[in-house]
């Protein structure tokens, strides 16, 4: 089969990769219009469980990414100079740049062609059995072809700008503080032996407020570091996305939906979306590129599993999606809590805190209890002593 992938992400690489291991014939192509080396972002996060299905899809690169890895249990929430830290919670992080460069070695050890520096404007004139739009969240292929995927984009409220810095967090954190505009928040946590990545979030009429819309890229930087000086201890905050201009770096987040993936263009070949370019799940929940790299251990399992083409799409489509709404149901949740700070701010610090860590609804409270059985009773006898209770019994079987 001739396959090209459309976009060097962890989708495009990873499907790329699988495709050729499973079938030394395929010949497969990545179409990239960066350079080699070249990335924007910082640190991404995957979970034990995400680790696990690279490792049945290919043990190679999952031992090296799983060597990459920076592993940690806690997370930290900074909340009116409270800090509350709950364990338990097993998360990697990776450097995007790391990730790619191990996906990318290994496609060039199977024998995959990678063109760099290859900006495709249209599919149409790709001569291949299967086309791959892995060209991410802005997909100019699922614009093109949006009377077939049916995109339902929503531009979520608050505006963010990922970030690095030296600073290395012992623990995932959260770092909320208040302006005279409103709440912003950071999302921090390390990523190798040298950075962690620094996203702050606030919402659109707060960043407004805060003038930060008329900011260049480097003044914005420098409010951030001044608003959380405190966690920083001293280090600096880092862009890389030296492709946006000013307070272009702080976008809204949208979160893609399309009713279909697959089309069939004017010379048949079905046009598959993965990774972003199919769907997007908020930061918040450090899902994307799990979901990316999900995608493509499906397609190429199900194309090996099934006798046609046809019916390999269907099945992927059909699994995909399910999937994907499941974590978008999450991701939502996650999304609309930090868009909702000021409401939450209003809590004491010990229920921000708790309302924070179960905010997707993925981590119930006897879950949570799994993972910190001390956290969470000291939560419980904090909450019974709010309704004049001295013990430690569960928030359900406290007095009104
Ligand atoms: C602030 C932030 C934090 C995040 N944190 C996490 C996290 O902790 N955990 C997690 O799992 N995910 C995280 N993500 C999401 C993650 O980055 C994406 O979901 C993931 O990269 C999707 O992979 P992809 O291959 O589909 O797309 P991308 O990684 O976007 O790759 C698409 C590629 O296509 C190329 N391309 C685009 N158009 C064309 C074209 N016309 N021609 C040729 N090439 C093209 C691009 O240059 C790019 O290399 C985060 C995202 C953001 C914004």
């Amino acid at each position: 089969m001739r396959i090209t992938c459309i976009g060097g992400g962890p989708a495009g690489l990873y499907f790329a990769l699988l495709m050729k291991k499973a079938d030394p014939a395929h010949q497969v192509r990545v179409l990239e219009r960066n350079r080699a080396g070249d990335t924007f972002g910082w640190g991404v996060v995957l979970s034990d469980q995400t680790l696990d299905a690279l490792r049945e899809a290919d043990p190679e690169t999952a031992e090296e990414i799983s060597d990459a890895f920076n592993h940690w249990d806690d997370i930290a929430v900074h909340f009116k100079g409270r800090s509350i830290v709950s364990s338990g919670h097993g998360f990697c992080g990776i450097g995007r740049k790391k990730l790619l460069n191990i996906l990318q070695a290994r496609c060039e050890a199977l024998g995959v062609e990678l063109v760099y520096e290859a900006d495709v404007p249209d599919d149409a004139d790709i001569d291949a059995d299967l086309i791959i739009a892995a060209d991410g969240l802005n997909s100019r292929i699922r614009q093109k072809y949006a009377a077939t995927y049916q995109p339902d984009i929503d531009l979520r409220a608050c505006r963010f700008v990922w970030l690095g810095t030296t600073k290395l967090f012992d623990a995932f954190t959260f770092d909320f503080q208040q302006t005279q505009w409103g709440w912003f928040q950071a999302h921090a946590y390390r990523f190798d032996a040298t950075h962690s990545t620094f996203i702050v979030e606030a919402p659109e009429d707060v960043w407004r407020a805060a003038g930060l819309e008329a900011m260049s890229k480097e003044e914005g930087i420098a409010f951030c570091e001044q608003l959380f000086a405190k966690v920083l201890d001293g280090h600096t905050l880092i862009s890389n996305a030296s492709h946006l201009r000013g307070s272009a770096s702080w976008i809204r987040f949208p979160r893609v939906v399309c009713k279909t993936w697959v089309h069939h263009n004017d010379r048949g070949t079905p046009v598959v979306l993965m990774g972003d370019a199919a769907h997007t799940a908020h930061f918040s929940i450090g899902s994307g590129t799990k979901l990316a790299l999900e995608d493509a251990i499906d397609l190429a399992r199900d194309i090996q599993a099934h006798g046609t083409l046809p019916t390999a799409l269907d099945a992927y489509q059909a699994t995909r999606s399910i999937e994907v709404l499941r974590i978008q149901n999450a991701a939502r949740n996650s999304t609309e809590w930090f868009e909702n700070v000021e409401r939450h701010a209003r809590l004491a610090p010990e229920q921000f805190a708790y309302s924070l860590l179960t905010r997707s609804q993925r981590i119930s409270h006897e879950n949570l209890r799994l993972r910190d059985a001390r956290y969470v009773g000291e939560f419980e006898r904090w909450l019974a002593a709010q309704s004049g209770v001295d013990a430690q019994v569960p928030p359900m079987f406290t007095p009104f």
